[in-house]
């Protein structure tokens, strides 16, 4: 199998706003019960009664301590949102966007994407579109997909549709620009990793033999706090911390979240949405090619 992901750093020298020394997002994937659902379904399993109250958490108590924390520190975050989330907790996805934070698109159903075709995507996108236009009167300007699943087409297919960043990828630290066949498209990836994904960490199920994790806060923190301070020295970096309501949301998870941020702020961290983010780079790649036809 030939896989191309053909995309082009814009990352090595960038420089960002009031000389920051990196771009932090902090993700929420407000995915509910259907996270574990589609897991299942994925490895051929299936998940018992208490495995979906498990994922019932985040909108039922996790949602509002996280609300409250991005308050706190007055951060604005980006939450990407399965559709059926929209259908099956409005008030809750409502609310996200009525304390100013970004929505994005994260597939319908959280269902594995794997294999299915341009036309099969792009019908989903048109779904998952409407119902987040129904709560944000406007369509998402970011994607991210479930299981962290795309394809070759796809970037192109959302450059099309209007979108500005993509966030699925794992292959770099910094954010790039997508080209296709030697052409930039309009679109930014802004890649994640396992290790800065509360996932990792905190999934527990009794359904799934194979992912009881379970580690403490302060080993958590622990390694993100390593992983800011060391891309942050280099400078030109992106930092994706990517949470679900239903495992950061716990109590004691949420103050040591805090005090992470808290240390962030205080280190030179521009936190924001992915979509200022984006636009940032964007922006920043097109000044850099005005330049370069000028010279
Ligand atoms: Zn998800």
């Amino acid at each position: 199998m030939n896989i191309q992901t053909d995309g082009k750093t814009t990352g090595p020298g960038i420089q960002w706003p009031d000389n920051r020394r990196i771009a932090v997002m902090i993700t929420f994937d407000f995915d509910a019960e259907f996270l574990r659902e589609s897991r299942a379904r994925s490895k051929g399993t299936s998940i018992g009664f208490t495995d979906y109250s498990r994922g019932q958490y985040g909108p039922h108590e996790g949602l509002e301590r996280c609300l409250n924390m991005l308050d706190t520190f007055g951060i604005r975050s980006t939450f990407f949102v399965p559709g059926i989330v929209i259908e099956r907790y409005e008030d809750c996805v409502r609310k996200i966007h009525e304390r100013g934070h970004e929505i994005a698109c994260h597939g319908y159903a959280h269902e594995s994407v794997r294999g299915i075709t341009r036309e099969e995507e792009e019908a989903l996108l048109e779904t998952c579109e409407k119902l987040i236009r129904s709560i944000t009167g406007k369509n998402p300007v970011g994607h991210r997909g479930p299981e962290s699943i795309i394809h070759p087409f796809t970037p192109k297919l959302l450059a099309e549709r209007g979108y500005l960043y993509s966030s699925s990828m794992k292959d770099c630290d910094w954010a790039y620009q997508w080209e296709e066949n030697g052409t930039r498209l309009p679109l930014i990836e802004l890649p994640n990793d396992i290790t800065m994904d509360d996932f990792t960490y905190f999934y527990f199920t009794f359904s799934d033999p194979a992912v009881r994790a379970m580690y403490t806060n302060r080993e958590v923190i622990g390694n993100w706090k390593d992983e800011f301070d060391g891309l942050a020295e280099e400078g030109d970096k992106i930092f994706v911390l990517k949470l679900h309501p239903q495992m950061i949301g716990r109590a004691s998870r949420i103050a040591a979240l805090g005090e992470f941020i808290a240390y962030m702020q205080r280190h030179g961290a521009w936190i924001t949405t992915c979509e200022e983010a984006a636009r940032y780079v964007l922006e920043y790649q097109s000044q850099g090619d005005r330049y370069e036809n000028n010279k």
